[in-house]
């Protein structure tokens, strides 16, 4: 299925080449990004915050405190502009104009739901912790009724999204090609390295789930 392209979601630059608004590659990125990026404008005055997030169909899902000033405004319903990014690799020209990046990106425009449903939010906080330190939530100390009741719980409707990707080697004009100044992909990477205990766990086995 494909999201509709809106007048905000068409891009100025790279309109063909770049862009995708298939779901297969909208809910890819969103899947392997933990973070995203909620701005929205209060009385003219831009915020712009990064939070975790879980994509569960075609929603997203934020949440935080109950206290927070950042979830008290989005829960009103106001317009938001989500962004998620990976960066894959720093693209090094032969001219510092025509260094780049390969990245894949998603903006989405929506306005929050809340979700009051206890069952709805328990869930979410599952998937949530599952999505962060895959295959924790069942090892861990059961959630608690009044950590759920504690805490907010946002949806977006993904429909009016983006995705973004550019990939490959550097374009250097022609004229530069055949300078001998080095070009190429340096990759870069979010790979969880090995996990640290705290002064509390250095007697406690790894799980399972950590060693993976
Ligand atoms: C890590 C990273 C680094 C970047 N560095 C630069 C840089 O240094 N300079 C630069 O000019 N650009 C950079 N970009 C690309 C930048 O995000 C924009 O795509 C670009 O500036 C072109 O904007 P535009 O004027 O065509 O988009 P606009 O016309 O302003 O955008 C209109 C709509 O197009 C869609 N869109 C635009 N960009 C994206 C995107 N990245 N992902 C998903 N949807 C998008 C959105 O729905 C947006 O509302 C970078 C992107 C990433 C992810």
């Amino acid at each position: 299925m494909n999201y509709t392209p809106t007048d905000r979601t068409t891009p100025s630059r790279y309109a063909k080449q770049r862009m995708h608004y298939d779901e297969a590659t909208v809910h890819a990125i969103l899947d392997e990004a933990l973070f995203c990026t909620v701005s929205y404008a209060v009385d003219n005055v831009p915020f712009s915050i990064p939070t975790a997030f879980v994509r569960k169909g075609h929603t997203l899902y934020i949440h935080g405190s109950v206290g927070s000033h950042f979830l008290r405004e989005i829960e009103k319903g106001i317009p938001v502009c989500i962004s998620v990014m990976l960066t894959d690799a720093l693209v090094v020209a032969k001219s510092a104009f025509h260094h780049s990046v390969n990245y894949r990106s998603v903006i989405i425009f929506s306005k929050a739901e809340k979700i009051e449903d206890y069952e709805q939010k328990a869930l979410f906080f599952k998937e949530l912790t599952d999505k962060i330190v895959p295959g924790s939530w069942d090892y861990l100390r059961p959630m608690l009724p009044k950590e759920v009741q504690k805490t907010t719980l946002l949806a977006f409707d993904i429909h009016e999204s983006s995705a973004k990707m550019r990939s490959g080697m550097p374009i250097d004009d022609e004229e530069d090609q055949a300078l001998p100044i080095w070009s190429g992909l340096i990759p870069l990477s979010n790979a969880r390295l090995a996990p640290i205990p705290d002064d509390l766990s250095r007697e406690i086995p790894l799980p399972g789930h950590l060693v993976r």
